[in-house]
């Protein structure tokens, strides 16, 4: 296996505090309640931004990086929970120990209701310059179902907040297969989206996580879930709204208006390296992927401990790992994987193993090969649409 060993540019920060959990989320978050001003919460926020500007210190002082990062990720939960010191704190930070390049891409996850006009506007003042809005439905008893705090009113209202301080890359994140959702719904839902003219749309379908309230709830594909075919139904529709409306479909979930397309997210699918931050957060550096406690108090002990031993032990990715989360990631995008690299990666009988492995499923024509450019990749919208199956046939035969 031949591998450029970069250090990352990109860096992800988790923001793991949210008001409530919502019936379907399994991710490391802690609650901190309804309204602001969450005096307590706030006050735990602090805290682990501090702890934040340790890791980011320690990581900087282990790899001694060379090259500003040109993509920062705030992701969660809900990083609008943080106040503009608390992300300015952050952003600092990253710069001095990293260095953020100019015309980097600086995104945040934003939540309906969960900022004003000051806030917003101070975000964008502190640097970020693309932010991604959890609507998921414009149904607000679609939304109440799933335990969301937000209504479609705070939707518009959070729309309009973000025209009004200038921040013109924005995206709208849905999701697809919720309960009690008609086809109609979704239709609407999509109607609702484009008609805000984001520069974005992600859209996610539904999956019942262990654990969550709709585990206990429900059962994947039985009503109130809507059944296997209708949420395929929903995701022909999707591609069919969105490309007509001038968003290209480049990634299995995400749509975007030409030049618009996310920057940090492009270097997962890439599987190129990355820096975590954060409770949980995952990290790819070195050739090497490891993750964080999802507990906070382990997660504050482990980073006293990187910063007390200045360095992270764990295995640098085996190839044939490698060689499966390249195919994972890189085959989720419209683009493909470029067959003469992976050759060059992973070897000649790799790639003809990967063919041979696809092959039934050209002849139904999910998969695509040029020949001309040597790019193989899923079929829009059914190849996408079917693409664990030839994922989990990949995986049976290359692991
Ligand atoms: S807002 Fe997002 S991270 Fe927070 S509980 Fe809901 S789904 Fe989970």
């Amino acid at each position: 296996m031949r591998f450029v060993n970069l250090l990352p540019t990109a860096a992800y920060i988790h923001i793991p505090f949210c008001r409530r959990r919502c019936y379907y989320c399994d991710f490391p978050i802690s609650v901190v309640g309804d309204r602001p001003p969450i005096h307590d919460s706030f006050g735990t926020i602090a805290e682990y931004v501090e702890i934040l500007d340790q890791e980011i210190a320690a990581t900087a002082r282990w790899l001694s990086p060379a090259q500003p990062l040109s993509t920062v990720f705030l992701g969660g939960g809900t990083p609008s929970l943080l106040t503009v010191a608390q992300l300015e704190q952050i952003l600092a930070q990253l710069d001095r120990q990293f260095g953020i390049a100019t015309g980097a891409e600086i995104s945040m996850e934003i939540d309906p209701d969960t900022f004003d006009r000051q806030r917003l506007a101070g975000y964008r003042a502190a640097g970020i310059n693309r932010v991604s809005l959890g609507v998921q439905a414009f149904q607000t008893e679609l939304l109440a179902a799933c335990g969301r705090t937000h209504t479609r009113a705070d939707v518009e209202t959070a729309v309009d907040l973000i025209h009004q301080v200038g921040l013109t890359n924005f995206s709208l994140d849905l999701i697809s297969g919720l309960p009690h959702q008609t086809e109609a719904d979704w239709q609407a839902s999509l109607d609702a989206a484009v008609g805000l003219a984001p520069t974005h749309i992600s859209v996610y379908d539904l999956t019942v996580e262990a654990g969550t309230a709709f585990d206990r709830w429900y059962q994947a594909g039985v009503a109130p879930l809507p059944s296997e075919s209708s949420s395929a139904q929903m995701y022909r529709l999707a591609q069919q709204r969105l490309t007509e409306s001038c968003y290209q479909h480049y990634e299995v979930s995400n749509y975007a208006r030409p030049g618009y397309q996310c920057r940090h997210n492009r270097v997962y699918w890439h599987n190129q390296p990355y820096y975590g931050f954060g409770l949980g957060a995952a990290s790819y550096v070195n050739q090497q992927r490891f993750t964080r406690p999802r507990k906070r108090r382990d997660y504050y002990l482990w980073v006293q401990e990187f910063a007390q031993t200045g360095q992270i032990d764990c295995p640098v990715t085996p190839s044939e790992e490698a060689l499966l989360d390249t195919l994972m990631l890189g085959l989720r995008l419209a683009e493909g994987l470029d067959l003469r690299v992976l050759a060059t990666q992973f070897g000649e009988r790799a790639v003809a193993q990967i063919q041979s492995c696809l092959n039934p499923y050209r002849q139904k024509g999910w998969v695509q090969e040029e020949p001309a450019t040597a790019r193989l990749r899923f079929s829009d919208p059914e190849g996408f649409l079917f693409s664990n199956v030839m994922l989990s046939e990949l995986f049976k035969q290359l692991a």
